[in-house]
């Protein structure tokens, strides 16, 4: 049966592993494709896009976008947008912009603390699009001031701890009109890690396109609730690992993985703006 990872992390965020490493890896785990949902972030794609088609993996466009809701934090994937859609790369410049003032207050905040990390510190782990905590926490760990990324989110970096800086806010409609204007289909992430059942609520009122019901370890009951939730509702039920290498080891690549039917409806729609020439800007995509 095929098998398609739609939910995973690169060297363009927070995983350790290159697109190069994830795409080998998929392959290995004899996945028949995969979408790289990268965190604000759709840099991977330029080499991850002809890397797959030589491995013979089908690879669909794919992002995951931070959001806030009533003030509290929520992810967003993306998927089968076009690559080019100005609407995403904007969202994606906006984060971009987002994180690096965020980064640089969390150091300030450190510093203070008497836990100084300094932004060449970040930046000599080499990341290539989004900067987030967890390069944070990689940098604390080699300074030894946490023994690993878990304690430094503990003690430190998350929600509400002594050196958390807060997010600019993007909404979640704002985020949903970006995947939309981009043709892409929008899909509630993890929806089991939020805890908080009124927000919960309010957002499985809004125009999504799917629900994450397939997530790494989760067990077959929690995943009912999503797939009843997804079908009630003409929703697309996705589903993915979560994979982003030794920094979340338990994440293994195709722990959670969706059928043929399901990668179908993506891919399809990622062809149809992804493939051949587009009348509005004359480009020829290379699939
Ligand atoms: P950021 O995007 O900078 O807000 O960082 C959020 C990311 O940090 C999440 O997507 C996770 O990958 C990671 N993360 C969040 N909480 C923890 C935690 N308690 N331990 C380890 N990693 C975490
Ligand atoms: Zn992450
Ligand atoms: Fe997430
Ligand atoms: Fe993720």
């Amino acid at each position: 049966m095929n098998r398609y990872d739609l939910h995973c992390h690169t060297t363009h965020s927070d995983g350790t592993s290159s697109p190069e490493e994830v795409l080998q890896k998929a392959k290995e785990s004899e996945l028949a494709g995969l979408s790289i949902t990268d965190h604000d972030t759709i840099s991977a794609y330029e080499t991850a896009l002809p890397l797959a088609k030589n491995l013979g993996l089908k690879l669909i466009s794919g992002v995951e976008f931070s959001a806030v809701f009533a003030g509290t934090s929520v992810h967003i994937l993306g998927y089968s947008f076009d690559l080019k859609s100005e609407a995403i790369r904007n969202l994606c410049e906006k984060h971009k912009t987002r994180r690096i003032s965020r980064y640089r207050a969390m150091i300030e905040l450190l510093t203070k603390h008497g836990i100084p990390i300094t932004e060449e510190e970040v930046l000599a782990l080499g990341p290539k699009g989004s900067i987030g905590r967890p390069h944070l926490a990689t940098v604390l760990m080699q300074k030894g001031f946490v023994e690993d990324v878990t304690q430094a989110f503990h003690k430190y970096l998350g929600e509400g701890m002594s050196c958390y800086v807060p997010s600019e806010v993007i909404t979640v409609q704002e985020t949903i009109d970006a995947i939309h204007a981009g043709n892409g289909f929008a899909v509630i992430a993890h929806p089991h890690l939020m805890k908080n059942e009124n927000v919960l609520r309010e957002l499985l009122k809004m125009n999504f396109d799917g629900v994450e019901a397939y997530y790494a370890r989760l067990g077959t009951q929690q995943e009912q609730r999503w797939v009843n939730i997804g079908k009630k509702k003409g929703w697309l039920i996705t589903g993915g690992s979560d994979y982003h290498g030794s920094i979340k080891p338990n994440n293994n690549l195709g722990s959670s993985w969706v059928r043929e039917e399901t990668f179908q409806i993506l891919y399809s729609r990622f062809q149809a703006f992804a493939v051949g020439f587009c009348v509005l800007c004359g480009y020829i995509n290379r699939l």
